[in-house]
């Protein structure tokens, strides 16, 4: 096959050998070692439908990870497609500087009718890094901007002026993004470690010694910070049951914000809108991405209560504004992908269906058990960790040399399923449009291609796609 023609596109199509080598030659991926890349057959994607990718070829995959956790209703979903095009057709970008625009103030407006009712005011980003960077500034000045509250014994620091609530509590195995300041409040050591010089300190607490730690740090706190119901990067991470009940009220008595990051778990993928429904908690501030615009454009928002947002009104000379802003915030064309999103939501009463696809998901991860190397299988809603083990009752591990995880899901993608590993855990995050029959094959080929790769060891240490 040589040069398809490129009619549909403001570029030719080069034949997949070209792409590949292009690819290879300028390319630097993400999360990825690029030795390894280099030498493996890259798979490129070029269109998608419903729940499923298509590549150069035209050979089709399941989305099992909804394209790293966003797609909600499926690709190419018609209502989403129609709305960027009708706001092309109006403007693609203008700036929330100093202006508004009607996509953007419309949006806000959904947004907060959606949202936990005590989060009133939003404020726009374009992922979730910077949503929770947003979070942790805004925490930070409101404080400086109320003083340090009555009641709390002074400190040095007060009594010299200088502000004292400057402090995070984060949580171990904490994932909340890669700029500076999100991996700050991150505890994930092998994504986070080597940055350590680089960062600002935080508290890092577990789920057991919480409690200590706010009530001995609550001078010094401005904030915790915690991803609701359960960790994702970390290896979809459970935490007991009224964990969040328990951090509200010891924030409320301790005179601490709190955050809740639901860039992960928002819009649905546990079975609610957001995750801090399943025990009616609400924060002082949320951050929100991914799932925002259906998995159409970078976007993302940081929701705060009145509170928060009054504390930052002032005199114009009294220098109370909230100095933030990126280029792109609000984008118009983001803005109107994600209110298709949301009237998606309501006219097609999405959660409500999702309900059945998540018992279905349930019941069909029972059988992973007989497999010999499965540990552990967490799920809440369709977020889905299947941790493997070298040997399960003693919980040996699995070496990073054997790539566990990456030989699994070369194999599921060998079967038509694109999935991606957290390590030697097996994620699996359909989109909330998954079918009845897509989530049986779903569940199948990761059976299988778990068992095929942990229990048969004919098979070569590297599959080639
Ligand atoms: C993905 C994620 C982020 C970071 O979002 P980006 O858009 O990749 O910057 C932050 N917090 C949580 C919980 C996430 O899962």
């Amino acid at each position: 096959m040589g040069c398809l023609s490129g009619v549909e596109g403001p570029y030719m199509k080069p034949s997949q050998k070209k792409l590949k080598h292009i690819d290879k030659k300028y390319l630097w991926h993400p999360f990825t070692q690029m030795r390894d890349w280099e030498n493996e057959d890259p798979l490129i994607i070029e269109k998608g439908k419903g729940n499923w990718l298509y590549d150069v070829d035209g050979k089709k995959y399941l989305d099992g990870i909804s394209s790293l956790w966003v797609t909600v209703h499926g690709h190419r979903k018609k209502e989403i497609d129609q709305s960027i095009k009708k706001q092309i057709d109006k403007v693609s970008h203008s700036t929330l500087l100093g202006l508004s625009n009607v996509p953007a103030a419309l949006l806000a407006e959904q947004l907060v009718k959606i949202s936990p009712p005590n989060l009133k005011k939003v404020f726009y980003s374009d992922s979730g890094s910077t949503a929770v960077e947003i979070a942790l500034k805004m925490a930070f000045q409101y404080w400086s901007h109320v003083g340090v509250p009555l009641g709390t014994p002074q400190t040095k620091g007060a009594a010299s002026g200088a502000p004292t609530k400057i402090k995070f509590l984060t949580f171990q195995n904490a994932y909340h993004g890669d700029t500076i300041g999100s991996v700050s409040v991150g505890g994930i050591d092998l994504f986070h470690q080597i940055f350590k010089p680089l960062l600002f300190h935080s508290i890092q607490a577990n789920f057991g010694n919480v409690e200590t730690l706010i009530c001995q740090h609550r001078d010094e706190l401005a904030a915790v910070i915690l991803e609701p119901m359960i960790q994702g990067a970390a290896g979809m991470l459970l935490q007991p049951k009224g964990f969040l009940k328990k951090l509200r009220k010891l924030c409320d008595d301790n005179n601490v914000i709190l955050i809740f990051d639901e860039v992960a778990t928002g819009f649905g993928r546990t079975g609610k809108m957001f995750a801090c429904q399943h025990e009616g908690v609400w924060p002082d501030i949320m951050c929100m991405a991914k799932g925002i615009t259906g998995g159409y454009l970078p976007l993302a928002a940081t929701l705060t209560s009145q509170k928060i947002y009054d504390a930052f009104h002032g005199n114009y000379e009294e220098l109370k504004t909230f100095f933030h802003g990126h280029t792109y915030t609000g984008n118009p064309l983001a803005c109107a992908a994600a209110l298709a999103n949301l009237e998606i939501f309501k006219k097609e009463k999405t959660i409500q269906k999702t309900q059945s696809r998540i018992k279905q998901l349930k019941k069909g991860l029972e059988k992973f058990r007989e497999l010999k190397h499965v540990g552990d299988i967490r799920q809440l809603g369709l977020m889905v960790g299947i941790e493997l083990f070298k040997e399960v009752e003693t919980k040996t591990s699995y070496q990073l040399t054997e790539k566990i995880g990456i030989r699994i899901i070369q194999h599921a993608r060998k079967l038509g399923v694109i999935i991606r590993p957290l390590g030697p855990v097996i994620v699996l995050m359909p989109p909330l449009s998954i079918t009845e029959k897509e989530m049986e094959f779903l569940l199948k080929v990761t059976f299988e291609s778990i068992r095929v790769v942990t229990e048969n060891g004919e098979n070569p240490p590297f599959i080639p796609l």
